[in-house]
This record gives C-alpha cells, structure tokens and sequence, in this order.
C-alpha cells in the first residue's frame, strides 16, 4: 500500500485515510466524468458512423442532460455508500473509494460496447478499478485536478471535432428540412389526424370480416370513411413503414435499413409540408422503440412526444434508464416487464395527451396530429382493467413466458394450445384499442372538430401468428404482416360507407393528404387514394437490409435477407432472397395457404409479376 500523504481533506484520493465528505465528493466528481465520457462515446459513434442505437433503448430526445444525470445520481448514491465506509474504516477507504470509482466507471462505458459479453465488461472494468486506485492514491491531487478538467475537455473535444450541429442533426432529427409543398393559404383548410394502429392486421378486424366482433367501433365509424379493402404497408416492421407513411416514397428508396438506420433528410415528410402550410403539428407515439425521434420520424412536427413517461414529466426511471448503470440498476431493482406487461404507453394516455395538446393549442390554425399505438403489439397484454372479452390472462409460468417472450419466440417453440392463447390475447388487445379509438372519435366529435378533419386510420403492419409457421412481424411479406386496415374519413363525411377494392399502398398517404387540401401542387410521389383508384397504381412490399444496418443479421428484419412483393392482377406476388418465389390468388386465398407459383399455368402471370417488381423496385438498394 503506497503511503502517500493527502493535506487537503478534498482529495480524498490519500492511500491510508478518507474522511465521509472526501469520499463524497469523489463519487460526485467520477460521475460527472462518466456522464460525459459515456454522452461523448454516443454522439461520436453516432456521428461517425451514421448508425442509431440509442433508440432501441427507447431513450428520449433529454438525453442530453438524462445521461450524465443518471450518472451523477447513480455516484452520488455510490458516494453515500463510500461515506459511510469512510466514517466506519477510515483506514482503508481512501483506496477502496478509488477501485469503487473506477470500477463503476471502468463499467459504465464497457456496457455501452456491443457484443461485449457482462462478465468481460465485468472484469475489465475491475482491473480500471484496480488502476485508479493505484494512480489515485500515488497521486491524489492530481487525480483530483484531472476529474474536474476531463469532462469539460471531453465535452469541448467533441463537439469541436463534430460540430453542434451534426451532433444534434446525426442523432435527434426534429429539424424541419426544405420542402417544395406550397404554402398556400391555410385558412379554412381541414385538420388532418393520422392514426397508425401499430401491429394490426387487417384479417382480425370484424371491419374485414374476422368472425370475433373484435372491432365494433371501426365498424360503426367507416360508415363515414372510405373503407380499403386491400391495403398493403410497404414493409412488415415500424421503422420503414412509417417512413414511407410520412415521405411517399418505397423503402428501397429510403435506405431505412436495418434498425440501426435512420429516415435521413433527402425527402420531405408530410409534418414539414403540412408546417410549411401553416399547420401546427405534433406527433403522440407510444412505439418509443421505433418512432422516436431518434430514427427521424419527427422531422418536421413541432411538438413531438416520444417520451415514455407523461407528456410534460419525465420519471426517475425513464432518466435513470438513460446510461448504462442506470439501465442495469433499473433492470436489477425492478422486474423489467412488470409482470408480462412492458413498459408502454396504452391508447387512452395516447388519445389524453394529443386532446390535452388540442386543448392547450391557442391559435386557430389547423393541426396536423400523428398518434401512433402501440396496444396491440407484442407481449399482448391489454392495460389493466381492460375488458377481455375473448381471452383470459395467462396461468402458468410457461403461459407467462410465452406472452412476455412472443416477440423472440418461433414457431417451433410453441404448442397449439399456447398459440391459441396468444391469438385470443392479441384479440383482446384489438379490441381495448378499438373501444380507444372510439371514444377518441367521441371526443373529438363533441369538441366540434371532427367534421373539419380529414382522418387516415390505418397501422404500419401486421402480426403472424403461427400462420406460415412464423410468429411477429418483419418475418416474411405474407398478407398477415403487411395487409393492413385503412379507413379515410373525408372532412364532412363525404363518401362515407364507401368499399374500395383495388389494392392501395400505404405510400399513397401523402399524396391523398396534399390532394384533398387542395392548393399548390404534392411534393409526393404517388396517387390520391381520395380520387377514384386505379387497378395499376404500383403496390410494392419490401425488406431492404443493408450490410451493417442490423443489430443481429440472424434475426428478423435481416434474417432472411431482402425480400420483395407486388400485389397486381388479383395476385400477391413475392421473391424472396435466395430468388424462390411465391404466388398467391387475393380474394380466394386471403390466407395464403396455397403457393400458386409452382403451378404450370401461372407461369405468364408469374412473368408479369417479375416486370412489375423490376419496374418498381429499381435496384437501388439490392
Ligand atoms: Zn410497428
């Protein structure tokens, strides 16, 4: 043991001796550091490799000032710890204080590594433990001087080597961009609420026939919208789907890739037109893994909710949850499902923020409103208290697990009966979200507003459940993941009850949002689904994986590598990557049981298909 003398009480870093205050002060001082050190190690490799992580964390735009709070209060807790140590063995704890330090340190950042195993990160940051507290007691002034000069160089280093600017534009893109939309007038131009009903495939809807009244609110409601009968999403996961809901334009176009990519700026969103029109704009989402800000789905609106907790309060555990030792700590203290549920924001706290927002809104322009929900996505478990009208809550612990694992559990895994229970808890969970949207539609009529809006309520994919023998989503392009509902309620009722028939895709909402406004010329590709639609308008399903934009390439979306669909003819077209295609009749085989492909007499349909997709789906992104 060195034998180092400290004068100063402050530095506490003294070989033999420590007083509470001096171990105190440390713990403050070391995480200050990692706060800055761990900030710094994001937003430079956000910056330089033009990935996004933090999101899947589902980490809101605070970060900023979350990361190193939740540092600071994690070492703050520590230092109390170490005082305590201080006051009962003096003697030591000057040392042990040290190792404390640089070992939680040493830890914080090791975690942020991908692929690093726990007990490696474990491990090596014990021997930083180890090297801090033979530097810290050898040279306890100096040590102490470094901590309160390193994270300020830190933050300087950094942002003089990226620049403010990139660092805030690389990773939470809420800036407008430029857009060619018009600004024309606004006066007397509708409202426009989207509604994205995440997850929800359009075979279990009573609205499209399912046998289990799971829609009884949708089905009252199209009587006053366009109802499509054959919608498709561009792709079968959140991230590009609602990237072309909000652009107009094909995921091959997008370069949204895996879920480490994000919507860059090269096209406009529907949010910065309809701002550049004049409209106030916010976007309410409660799929915080993936519509957050992070990933560039806020571009344009100027109040964007992506938090988890309540609109205007942030939680100790969402801030905790910003670093890495705070997300351990959460995960140790706390079951990380509560239950079989996960952290999530339900409908009617989605549908409370976004008409407490409306309420607070003092001007008179128009809104344009995204809200995006997320109830019927996995693990199904509706809120509490919520009726259950065809399913029952887990029994067992392997009941349990499969609820709460559905999203990484396969096929193979799981027994009929299981899956029996997980379709009647998904159908639960459609049907707490339908009574939501009823009541939203209520209020919305009571406030006066609801006529003067245009709606589009529609979701960004669906849901196998066992069909294919797959489960989740962003498996495959069979109709179960990528046909979805899509109901649009024209300002007035204006051809209300009306069924269309001819397939639609989702990229189209742009387009159908600019055209029923009226004014200056779309600044999106594609056809108004509010004009009379055509047999031809191109519906094109895609997963594009570029290499390095997936967390895992063994897991969906990359799993299969990129796959592509037309559905044309009456037909569900679909290549896949190893070039294998498939073929499926629409209307007599809505369930894509029977693959038409093989069969002799659709090989000239199957060559139309093959021109169809190479038209479309230009080889951009292959
Ligand atoms: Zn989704």
């Amino acid at each position: 043991m060195d034998d180092v003398e400290s004068k100063n009480d402050a530095a506490p870093a003294a070989g033999r001796a420590v007083t509470p205050l001096g171990a105190a002060r440390l713990a403050v001082l070391f995480g200050l550091l990692t706060g800055a050190l761990e900030l710094t190690q994001w937003l430079v490799r956000n910056a330089v490799s033009g990935g996004v992580s933090l999101g899947t964390f589902q980490m809101s735009r605070h970060f900023f000032w979350m990361i190193p709070a939740s540092n600071l209060a994690i070492f703050a807790a520590t230092g109390l710890a170490l005082g305590l140590v201080a006051w009962l063995r003096p003697a030591w704890a000057g040392r042990f204080s040290l190792w404390a330090m640089g070992f939680l340190c040493g830890l914080a950042l090791l975690l942020t590594v991908p692929g690093l195993y726990a007990f490696a990160a474990v491990a090596l940051a014990a021997g930083v433990g180890a090297i801090t507290a033979r530097h810290g007691s050898a040279h306890p002034v100096r040590v102490q001087r470094l901590l309160v000069v390193a994270p300020l160089a830190v933050g300087a280093v950094a942002v003089g080597l990226l620049g403010w600017d990139r660092i805030q534009g690389t990773l939470v893109d809420r800036r407008p961009g430029s857009t060619t939309a018009g600004t024309s007038g606004v006066e007397g131009s509708p409202n426009v609420l989207l509604l994205v009903l995440d997850t929800v495939r359009a075979e279990s809807l009573s609205l499209y026939g399912y046998d289990r009244p799971t829609t009884p609110n949708l089905n009252r409601l199209a009587a006053r919208a366009i109802r499509f009968d054959q919608a498709r999403s561009t792709a079968p996961w959140t991230l590009p789907s609602h990237a072309s809901l909000f652009t107009g334009r094909w995921p091959h176009e997008l370069g949204v890739g895996g879920e480490h990519t994000r919507l860059d700026r090269t096209h406009p969103t529907l949010a910065e037109a309809l701002s550049a029109r004049g409209y106030a704009t916010a976007g309410f989402i409660a799929n915080t893994f993936f519509c957050n800000a992070w990933f560039g789905l806020g571009r344009g609106f100027e109040h964007y909710d992506d938090f988890y907790e309540e609109q205007t309060a942030v939680s100790l555990e969402e801030a905790l949850r910003c670093s890495s030792l705070g997300r351990l700590a959460v995960r140790a203290l706390s079951d990380p499902f509560g239950g079989v549920e996960r952290r999530r924001k339900d409908a009617s706290r989605i549908n409370a923020a976004f008409l407490s927002w409306l309420d607070r809104k003092e001007d008179d322009r128009p809104f344009f409103a995204f809200l995006n929900y997320f109830d019927a996505h996995g693990p199904f478990v509706p809120p509490e208290g919520a009726d259950r009208p065809f399913g029952r809550p887990p029994a067992t612990p392997e009941e349990e697990a499969l609820i709460r694992e559905w999203d990484v559990r396969s096929r193979a895994g799981v027994t009929d009966e299981q899956l029996a229970l997980a379709r009647d808890s998904y159908d639960d969970c459609l049907a707490y979200l339908d009574a939501q949207i009823g009541r939203l539609f209520d209020d919305l009529e009571r406030r006066g507003v609801l006529d003067d809006t245009l709606v589009v309520l529609t979701s960004d994919h669906g849901e196998e459940l066992g069909e294919h023998d797959l489960i989740g989503h962003g498996r495959s392009l069979y109709d179960q993941e990528t046909r979805v509902p899509l109901l649009v309620f024209l300002p007035g009722g204006a051809r209300g009850g009306e069924a269309v028939a001819e397939p639609v895709s989702l990229r189209d909402v742009p387009a159908t949002v600019l055209d029923v406004l009226g004014g200056e010329g779309s600044a999106f590709p594609g056809v108004s689904l509010a004009g009379r639609p055509s047999a031809e308008a191109p519906v094109l399903t895609e997963v594009r994986i570029k290499d390095g934009s997936s967390s895992n390439p063994a897991r969906p979306p990359a799993w299969r590598g990129p796959m592509s669909g037309v559905v044309a003819d009456g037909h569900a077209y679909i290549r896949n990557a190893d070039g294998r295609e498939e073929l499926y009749d629409v209307l007599a085989d809505p369930r894509q049981l029977r693959d038409l492909a093989p069969e002799a007499e659709s090989a000239t349909l199957l060559e139309r298909m093959r021109g169809r997709l190479k038209e479309l789906a230009t080889d951009r992104g292959e």
